[in-house]
C-alpha cells in the first residue's frame, strides 16, 4: 500500500530481459515504479541451486504467452468469500497474500484452501520491511521476523503442501530483510513473490486499489474503467502475475463495488481472449522453489520440479518496486498444473487436488484495532 501522499501515478514501465531459463529466477528486473525508487544497486545472485538466495523477486516471466497466475493482497476482506467462490466455479486458482491483522475467522482460510486456492504470507500488519514506500524507519531484525511469523501462526495450517509463499508489502524488501528472514524459523518462505501487472496507474493500466480510491489524481474509476486497463496493461504485457487486492472496494462501501466485482467483469473477457489461468505456486520460476506437490492419485503426470523448501531472495538494496518480464517465450513454462487444480469443479474438496485442508489454529482469530479502518490508499 502506499499513501496518496508519497504515490505518484504514472505509466512508465521499463522492461529488462529475462536471464537463462535456470537463472531466470535470480535475474534481477529493474524497474521504476512512482517515479520514486532507485535502481537496484546489487544484481548478485548465486544460482547453485534452487534454494539459492538472490537479489531476486519472483514473477511470472517465465510463464507462456497469454498465460495468468492472478494474486489477491491485504486481505481477507468482507467479499473475499464470495471472490473465492467465484474463482473456484470458473476453475480459476488463485493466491491470497492475507494479512494477519486481516484475518478474524478462520473459516475464510479454509473456504480458500477448499476452493483450490493457496494462502501466502504478506505479513501481520502490512509494514515496509525497508521503509521505503512508507518513508519509515528500516525495521530491525526481529521486528522482521516478527511481522512474518505472526502471521505464520495464524495461516500455517491452511499453507498447501508446505508451500510457504512471502509477498512483501509495497514490494518493499532488500538483503537486509532477507538475511534476517533466512536466518530465522520463517526461512521456510519462498519469495519475495513480485509480480507483472497491477502495479500503478496509468494510461493503459491500472492498480485497483488506487481505482477505488482519489489517490494522487482525486479519480475514483467504475469498476469497468478499471477493468478495461487490467485487460490493456495484461493484453500489453502479455502473461505474468498480475495483482489485485480483495479487500477493496469504492468508498470502502463493499455495497459499491471494487476488486471483486472488477474480477467477475475481466475474467469472462480475458477467457475469450484466450487466456489461461495458472496458481500462483505453479508459475515454473515460483514452483521451482517450492516443495513438490503431492503425486496425483490417478494417472501421474511429472511433479512439479521442487525442493524440499523455499527461499527468502532479497531483492536490490534499493528495495522499492521491481518489474520484470521476459518477452520471449523462454519454453521454461508448462501451464500444466502439477495437480490440476485448473480443472473446473464444483467440488471444493476435488479443487484442492488431495491437498490437506489444515484445521483451524488455535490462535487464529486476533483481534485487529484497525478492523474498522479501511485501507482506502493502501496497496501492494
Ligand atoms: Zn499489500
Amino acid at each position: 500500500m502506499m499513501r496518496s501522499s508519497t504515490k505518484t501515478k504514472m505509466s512508465t514501465r521499463r522492461r529488462a530481459p529475462a536471464g537463462g531459463i535456470l537463472c531466470a529466477i535470480a535475474a534481477t528486473f529493474a524497474g521504476t515504479a512512482a517515479g520514486c525508487q532507485p535502481p537496484p544497486s546489487t544484481n548478485e545472485h548465486a544460482c547453485s541451486g534452487a534454494q539459492a538466495i538472490s537479489v531476486a523477486n519472483l514473477t511470472g516471466a517465465s510463464l507462456p504467452p497469454k498465460t495468468l497466475a492472478l494474486t489477491f493482497d491485504d486481505g481477507p476482506g468482507a467479499r473475499t468469500s464470495e471472490l473465492s467462490t467465484y474463482l473456484r466455479n470458473q476453475g480459476i486458482f488463485v493466491g491470497f497474500f492475507v494479512n494477519g491483522k486481516m484475518i478474524h475467522d478462520n473459516a475464510i482460510l479454509a473456504q480458500i484452501i477448499a476452493d483450490g486456492h493457496v494462502i501466502g504470507n504478506h505479513t501481520q500488519t502490512h509494514a515496509s520491511l525497508t521503509g521505503h514506500a512508507t518513508g519509515s524507519r528500516h525495521l530491525d531484525d526481529a521486528a522482521t521476523v516478527s511481522e512474518l511469523a505472526q502471521t505464520d501462526v495464524l495461516i500455517a495450517p491452511f499453507v498447501t503442501a508446505d508451500r510457504f509463499m512471502f509477498r512483501a508489502p509495497y514490494g518493499d524488501f532488500d538483503a537486509a530483510s532477507a538475511a534476517a528472514i533466512n536466518a530465522s524459523s520463517m526461512s521456510k518462505y519462498a519469495g519475495p513473490i513480485y509480480w507483472n501487472i497491477g502495479n500503478n496507474m496509468g494510461p493503459h493500466q491500472a492498480a485497483d486499489w488506487d481505482c477505488w480510491s482519489a489517490g494522487n489524481d482525486g479519480v475514483v474509476l467504475t469498476t469497468k474503467r478499471c477493468g478495461d486497463l487490467y485487460l490493456e496493461e495484461i493484453d500489453n504485457v502479455g502473461r505474468g502475475v498480475v495483482l489485485m487486492h480483495d479487500p477493496y472496494f469504492i468508498g470502502a462501501n463493499p455495497a459499491n463495488g471494487g476488486t471483486v466485482d472488477m474480477v467477475q467483469y475481466i475474467v469472462p473477457i480475458l477467457r475469450a481472449r484466450g487466456y489461461s489461468f495458472v496458481r500462483i505456486d505453479e508459475v515454473p520460476e515460483i514452483a521451482a522453489v517450492l516443495p513438490a506437490l503431492p503425486a496425483p492419485p490417478a494417472p501421474t503426470t511429472s511433479p512439479t520440479p521442487g525442493t524440499s523448501g523455499g527461499a527468502i531472495r532479497a531483492v536490490g538494496t534499493g528495495g522499492g518496486m521491481h518489474h520484470g518480464w521476459a518477452t520471449g517465450n523462454t519454453g521454461a513454462g508448462d501451464a500444466t498444473p502439477a495437480h490440476g487444480a485448473v480443472a473446473p469443479t464444483t467440488d471444493p474438496g476435488a479443487a484442492a487436488g488431495g491437498e490437506p485442508v489444515g484445521t483451524p489454529s488455535a490462535s487464529g482469530g486476533k483481534p485487529d484495532p484497525c478492523a474498522s479502518s479501511p485501507q482506502p490508499n493502501a496497496a501492494k
